[in-house]
C-alpha cells in the first residue's frame, strides 16, 4: 500500500484560522557591561584612541601662516589644508580625497576585515573612552552589573551623576573640536566663554555633542547592529583570505569546564571570559557574525586565558577561512594578503594617490577666467582699430599678495587699452574689464584665437594662460 496519503479536503465553510507571527526588525537593546581586557590587541587598540584624538583634538589648534592650518571656511568657500587653499574650483581634489579614503578603506577591508570597526572607527574609539570613564567611576564589570541591580541609593545617583558630568563633558569638547574646523577654533572659544556664540555655531556644537553622548555612552553597539551601513555592504569585500577574528573550532571542541590538559577534550575551558569582554555581546565559538566588529578583545581574553592554563595561544586569532579550513602556516596566512585581487586595488589606489599628489604640487595658484562682453561685439574705432570688450575673473590662490602683469596674444598688432598690471591681496579673486585693440587690417573676419597671459612681476614661474575669441566685424 502506498505511503501517499490523499490531501486533505477543507470545507470552505469553515475557514482555518490564519496564523500570524511577530518578526521584529529591531530587538530592544540589553545591557552589555563588557570586561577590561588587556593584551596586544588592546594595547594596539588604545594607541588608535590616543592617535586619532590627538589628530583630531590637536589639527584645529595648529597655526599654519598667520591663520588655523586646517579650515573649512564654508562661509568665505575657501579650504585652508596647511600651505593650500582650495577653492570651490577645486573641488576635484576634494573629491579625489574622497575617492582616496573610500578606495583604502575597501582595499584595507579586502586585507582585513573589519579592522577599521574594531580599532579606528570613531564609534568604536569613543565608546572605548566612555567605557573607560564608566570603569574608573563604577568600578568593574561585576560591580557595575551589581550597581545597575540595586536600588537608588545616594552613592548610585552620585556614581551616575559623576559619570554622565564627565560623558557631557568628553561630547561636548568633542562638539566644539567639530566646530572647530568651520571656525576658526580660537574665535569660537572666545564666543563660547563671552556667550556670543552665533545660532548655527551652538546648533552643531551641540548636534555633535549629543550625537556623541547618546552614541557612544547610551546606543554603543546598537549603533554597529542598525545604524552603521558600511557594516551591511562591507560583507561583499570579504573573500576566503581576508582576515577575520575566528575560533578555531578543531582545535577548542568538544568544550570543558574542566581543564585544557585533558587529551580528550578541546582546549576551550568554557570559562566565557571571551564573551563577558565583547562589546557586542555576542559569543565568537558560534562563528562568523556581522555583530563581530573585529575587535580582537576576545583573542586577547582567550590568549591571557591560555596563558593561563599552560596552553599555546591563538584558540581565537585573527585568521582567514581558507587558513582554518586548510591548516595553513602563518607563513602560508601572510603569503595570502598578497593575493591578485589586493595587487590590483593596491596598484589602482597608487595610480590615484600618485596623479593627486603631482596635481596638487603642480598646481600653479593663479586662476583666470576670461568672460567676453556680448553687449559689446566687436567694434571699429574712428582709428581703423577693432575693439573687443572682456572681463577676466583673476582669482589669487596663494597666500602672498602679487602684483600680475597681463599680456594679450594670438594676432598681429593685438594690444591692451587698459592697464597691464593688477595687484592681488593673497586668497582673494577680482573682476575687471578690458579692452583689447587690434589694427582692421590684420586678422580674419569672424572669431579669431586670441590668449590672455597673467604673470606675477616677482615670481615669472607663477603664470596662467587663457583661451578666448576676439571677434572683427564683417565689412
Ligand atoms: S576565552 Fe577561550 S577558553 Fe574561555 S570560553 Fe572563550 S574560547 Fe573558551
Ligand atoms: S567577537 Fe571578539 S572580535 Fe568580535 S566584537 Fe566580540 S570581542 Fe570583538
Amino acid at each position: 500500500m502506498s505511503d501517499i496519503q490523499p490531501p486533505e479536503i477543507r470545507d470552505h465553510a469553515d475557514p482555518v484560522e490564519p496564523q500570524y507571527a511577530t518578526i521584529k526588525m529591531y530587538a530592544s537593546r540589553e545591557d552589555i557591561y563588557p570586561r577590561e581586557v588587556t593584551g596586544f590587541f588592546a594595547n594596539w587598540r588604545w594607541a588608535c584612541v590616543w592617535l586619532t584624538q590627538l589628530v583630531f583634538y590637536g589639527v584645529p589648534w595648529l597655526a599654519w601662516n598667520d591663520r588655523q592650518a586646517v579650515l573649512f571656511d564654508l562661509a568665505a568657500r575657501k579650504f585652508y589644508l596647511f600651505g593650500i587653499v582650495l577653492w570651490p574650483q577645486d573641488f576635484i581634489y576634494l573629491t579625489a580625497l574622497l575617492i582616496i579614503c573610500a578606495y583604502s578603506l575597501f582595499l584595507f577591508t579586502t586585507v582585513a576585515g573589519r579592522l577599521w570597526c574594531g580599532f579606528a572607527c570613531p564609534q568604536t574609539v569613543y565608546t572605548e573612552i566612555f567605557m573607560w570613564v564608566e570603569r574608573k567611576i563604577e568600578g568593574s564589570r561585576s560591580a557595575r552589573i551589581k550597581l545597575s541591580k540595586q536600588n537608588w541609593t545616594l552613592a548610585k545617583v552620585s556614581k551616575k551623576c559623576a559619570k554622565h558630568a564627565i560623558w557631557l563633558g568628553i561630547a561636548l569638547w568633542t562638539g566644539i573640536s567639530f566646530v572647530g574646523y568651520f571656525t576658526p577654533i580660537k574665535t569660537l572659544m572666545q564666543e563660547i566663554l563671552l556667550v556670543t556664540l552665533g545660532p548655527w555655531e551652538l546648533f552643531w556644537v551641540l548636534f555633535y555633542a549629543l550625537a556623541t553622548y547618546g552614541n557612544a555612552g547610551w546606543m554603543r553597539e546598537q549603533v554597529c547592529k542598525y545604524m552603521c551601513p558600511y557594516a551591511r555592504f562591507q560583507s561583499v569585500m570579504f573573500d576566503q583570505d581576508t582576515l577575520i577574528v575566528t575560533y578555531d573550532q578543531q582545535r577548542g571542541e568538544p568544550r570543558s569546564t574542566k581543564t585544557a590538559k585533558n587529551p580528550v577534550l578541546g582546549s576551550c575551558i568554557d570559562c566565557s571570559i571571551c564573551v563577558q569582554v565583547c562589546p557586542t555581546g555576542i559569543d565568537i565559538r558560534d562563528g562568523l557574525q556581522y555583530e563581530c566588529i573585529g575587535c580582537a578583545a576576545c583573542v586577547d581574553a582567550c590568549d591571557t586565558v591560555m596563558d593561563k592554563i599552560g596552553a599555546p595561544k591563538g584558540l581565537i586569532r585573527f585568521s582567514t577561512a581558507n587558513a582554518i579550513k586548510n591548516n595553513l602556516s602563518e607563513q602560508q596566512v601572510l603569503k595570502s594578503i598578497f593575493r591578485s585581487r589586493v595587487l590590483i586595488y593596491s596598484a589602482i589606489l597608487v595610480v590615484i594617490v600618485s596623479v593627486l599628489a603631482i596635481n596638487l604640487l603642480t598646481r600653479v595658484p593663479l586662476k583666470l577666467d576670461v568672460i567676453r562682453d556680448r553687449g559689446s561685439m566687436g567694434r571699429e574705432l574712428n582709428e581703423g582699430v577693432i575693439e573687443n570688450v572682456y572681463k577676466l575673473q583673476i582669482m589669487n590662490t596663494a597666500e602672498a599678495n602679487h602684483i600680475y602683469r597681463i599680456k594679450v596674444s594670438g594676432l598681429d598688432s593685438i594690444r591692451l587699452d587698459s592697464p597691464d598690471q593688477i595687484e592681488l591681496p593673497g586668497a582673494t579673486t577680482k573682476a575687471i574689464p578690458v579692452r583689447v585693440h587690434v589694427d582692421h587690417d590684420h586678422g580674419k573676419q569672424g572669431s579669431n584665437k586670441i590668449w590672455f597671459q597673467l604673470e606675477a612681476i616677482d615670481n615669472p614661474a607663477l603664470q596662467v594662460k587663457e583661451k578666448a575669441v576676439f571677434i572683427i566685424p564683417h565689412n
